[in-house]
């Protein structure tokens, strides 16, 4: 079986790896850019938890933590900082299947706070009655790059190989069509290219499928809020980590659609939004002329969310459409679609 793979994301990276390790004489592609500056996987917060609202968005999350935490050479691959991860959630939020399926898969690692324990042991403030919160032990953050960096090595390792040569389109047989005016036959192709897969499809005469990009931002401060990990407040939709020696990153949701993902501008009005709601939040940071320093890509959102493969046309398919979780996935979903792939 010969697979064609466009896009060397930690998405079409982490697929190729699943392919080479669970299907015996497979030949596997993988197309990627010249410079992968500004893409998602460089960008990425990598927030990593296995909490997530419904059951099955939780599966994948939690599995995907459960291998990663159980596997030493991912564990080192991708940086993974276990400092532990709170979400916030409105009066009245029904967990309960999440939480069995947490317990399922990372026994021991959850526990549902009450508001006043909540701000006994955290620096939030000024939280509205009835919040309650998910802390997870067994959670915390990653670098995408850095898994990104180690799985390269390990996909040419075992003889798979790496162009850095863009896909222009994808042609009938299936094909790809590549950046130097060659074409390479497969017996299926996979497009992983994030944010730039609606533009691929489209130029391929392919439905989009309802995929759309969106701007994701986050700013890093100096100094932390003290006794807090990751965390996510799902009124406001803020989120944070600690970052670096002594920062702290901080991002609230981006409106900014359908933008060009080759060149990200950050958003100054919503950097000015994270730095009061944060201030609010956690007293942090102190002043708004904290320095500071913006970061702002793009990802690929589907309806429902998840990073899945899809089939596009014959021997076309996509593995993208994260939209803006797929740092917590990609270890589980890339497993679940290298077999959906074979099948
Ligand atoms: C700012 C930001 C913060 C985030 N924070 C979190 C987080 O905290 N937790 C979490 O779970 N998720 C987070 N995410 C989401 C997560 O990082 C992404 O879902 C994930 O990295 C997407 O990976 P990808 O491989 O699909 O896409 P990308 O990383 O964008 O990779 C796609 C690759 O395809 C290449 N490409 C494009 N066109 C072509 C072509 N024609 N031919 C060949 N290659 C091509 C690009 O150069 C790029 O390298 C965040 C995303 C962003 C942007």
């Amino acid at each position: 079986m010969r697979v064609g793979i466009a896009g060397g994301g930690v998405a079409g990276t982490m697929l190729a790896w699943r392919l080479l390790r669970s299907v015996p004489r497979i030949a596997v592609d993988l197309y990627t850019t010249r410079s992968a500056d500004g893409d998602a996987t460089s960008a990425s917060g990598g927030l990593v938890r296995g909490f997530e609202r419904t059951a099955p968005e939780c599966l994948p999350a939690a599995r995907s933590l459960a291998e990663l935490r159980g596997d030493p050479a991912l564990r080192t691959a991708s940086d993974y900082r276990e400092v532990g991860a709170v979400y916030l959630l409105p009066s009245g939020a029904e967990v309960t299947e999440p939480l069995r399926v947490l317990e399922e898969v990372l026994p021991g690692s959850a526990t549902l706070l009450t508001g006043p324990e909540l701000t006994g042991r955290y620096p939030f403030r000024g939280l509205p009655t009835g919040v309650t919160a998910v802390v997870e032990r067994h959670a915390g953050y990653l670098s995408p790059a850095g898994l990104r960096a180690a799985v390269l090595g390990w996909l040419t390792d075992r003889g798979a190989t790496v162009r850095r040569l863009p896909v222009t389109t994808v042609g009938p047989g299936p094909a790809l069509r590549l950046a130097d005016g060659t074409t390479a036959g497969y017996d299926a192709v996979v497009l992983a290219a994030g944010a730039w897969t609606p533009a691929l499809l489209a130029a391929s005469g392919l439905p989009t499928g309802g995929m759309r990009v969106k701007q994701i931002q986050y700013t890093v401060y100096e100094g932390r809020p003290a006794r807090l990990g990751a965390f996510v407040w799902e009124d406001t939709g803020m989120w944070g980590r600690p970052a670096g020696d002594a920062g702290f990153l901080l991002g609230l949701p981006s409106d900014r659609w359908d933008v060009d993902p080759s060149c990200p501008r950050p958003d100054a009005a919503l950097a000015e939004r994270v730095a009061e709601e944060a201030r609010r939040l956690l007293g942090h940071p102190p002043a708004a002329h904290c320095p500071h320093r913006t970061t702002a890509s793009s990802d690929c959102y589907h309806d429902p969310p998840g990073l899945e493969l899809r089939e596009a046309g014959p021997g076309v398919f996509t593995f993208t459409g994260g939209s803006g979780g797929a740092a917590k996935t990609v270890v589980a979903a890339s497993r679940v679609a290298a077999a959906a792939l074979v099948r």
